[in-house]
């Protein structure tokens, strides 16, 4: 692995985060819990134990370092968890984080959710600075919801998605793809995002974290579900990107948005303008490498703003190039440990 600067020179405390493939890091994703009132299948067992509150870092620590990034040059946050709005308070670091949007330090302040909170937050979200938000819905059949979610309501997450539009957020729908389970789908989702007003972005599922399932069972490769598509839809390519993993065509027929997200059959590293922050105050570089910095030691050991930059300076050293996930019969375990919650999606 190379590095930013030589080893011995003392790391940065000022200026742009750049790393060893000279990509430049302007793009915080921040969990901040990893608490959820859903179960997902694909994402955690069901009976998931919960960090104790004395390991999550606090919405002051929280805030301390995600400034410490707009400092640095990172231009967009995405809050995610978790479950980000089940952290209580969280509309106070949404607050304070969307004075940077106003004051424009930061170009953008978004959230993923599962949108169970949306009739409750949903104006004070958009109040904030906030203008877009991913909401992840894998299917439009009730019982299917909530076989998915172990438990989940679906007319809940629907009423939140009209007090998202009826706030005037810009709504973007994250769909796993889900061999058997939601596979049938993906086209009417397409036409119900079409009528919402939605852009649509399907995922396919990795290896993070044990679930208790055999993740080869449901694993279902996009490439499959883009070849079915033009059976209804026209799919033209277009060149838009967001820095992340997501390529986009139009959908001819609606005029949206649809995101294909293959971490396994394609490899997205080159791009990469991001790092994770887990609400325990690791900094992942890579969502599938373990390579972290553990930034809470350095904030509860009382660093200055001059240690802490240069702890994350470091921290940047040591991005890697790329990752690497596996999933096929002989590797069911799953490639990384951590699970997404705590990551972060
Ligand atoms: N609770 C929020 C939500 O539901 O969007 C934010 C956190 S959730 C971990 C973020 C995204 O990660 C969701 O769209 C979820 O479907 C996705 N996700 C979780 N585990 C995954 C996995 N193993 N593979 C692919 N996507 C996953």
């Amino acid at each position: 692995m190379g590095y930013q600067t030589p080893p011995e020179m003392p790391p940065a405390v000022s200026g742009p985060l750049i790393d060893p493939f000279q990509r430049r890091i302007t793009y915080l994703r921040v969990s901040v819990t990893d608490r959820c009132d859903f179960r997902c299948i694909y994402c955690m067992a069901e009976n998931m134990t919960f960090l104790p509150k004395a390991q999550v870092l606090t919405l002051e620590e929280l805030e301390r370092l995600s400034r410490a990034f707009v400092a640095r040059g990172v231009r967009k946050i995405r809050l995610t968890g978790g479950e980000p709005l089940v952290r209580k308070g969280i509309m106070s670091l949404v607050d304070s984080l969307g004075q940077l949007v106003r004051s424009g330090e930061l170009e953008e302040l978004t959230l993923t959710t599962n949108g169970s909170q949306l009739t409750r937050f949903a104006e004070g979200l958009a109040k904030a600075g906030i203008r877009r938000i991913n909401v992840s819905v894998d299917t439009l059949d009730a019982e299917t919801f909530r076989r998915i979610t172990r438990g989940g309501d679906l007319a809940q997450v629907q009423d939140g998605l009209r007090a998202a539009r009826d706030a005037g957020l810009a709504v973007k729908v994250n769909t796993v793809a889900l061999r058997g389970i939601n596979e049938d789908e993906f086209s009417d989702m397409i036409a119900w995002c079409g009528r919402e007003g939605y852009d649509m972005t399907l995922i396919e599922t990795m290896p993070l974290g044990d679930v208790e399932g055999d993740r080869t069972e449901s694993y279902l490769p996009l490439s499959l579900v883009r070849a079915r598509l033009p059976q209804r839809w026209t799919l033209e390519d277009i060149p838009y990107r967001t820095g992340g993993p997501a390529r986009y065509v139009a959908v001819k027929e609606t005029g949206r948005k649809l995101g294909f997200i293959t971490p396994l059959t394609h490899n997205f590293c080159e791009s990469c303008n991001r790092v994770r922050l887990t609400c325990t105050g690791e900094l992942f570089m890579c969502l599938g490498q373990e390579d972290k910095k553990d930034l809470r030691a350095v904030l509860r050991n009382g660093a200055t703003d001059a240690e802490l930059q240069a702890a994350i300076t470091d921290a940047i050293r040591h991005k890697p190039k790329g990752h690497d996930f596996v999933i096929d019969r002989e590797h069911k375990r799953p490639a990384l440990s951590r699970h997404m919650n705590v990551t972060g999606g």
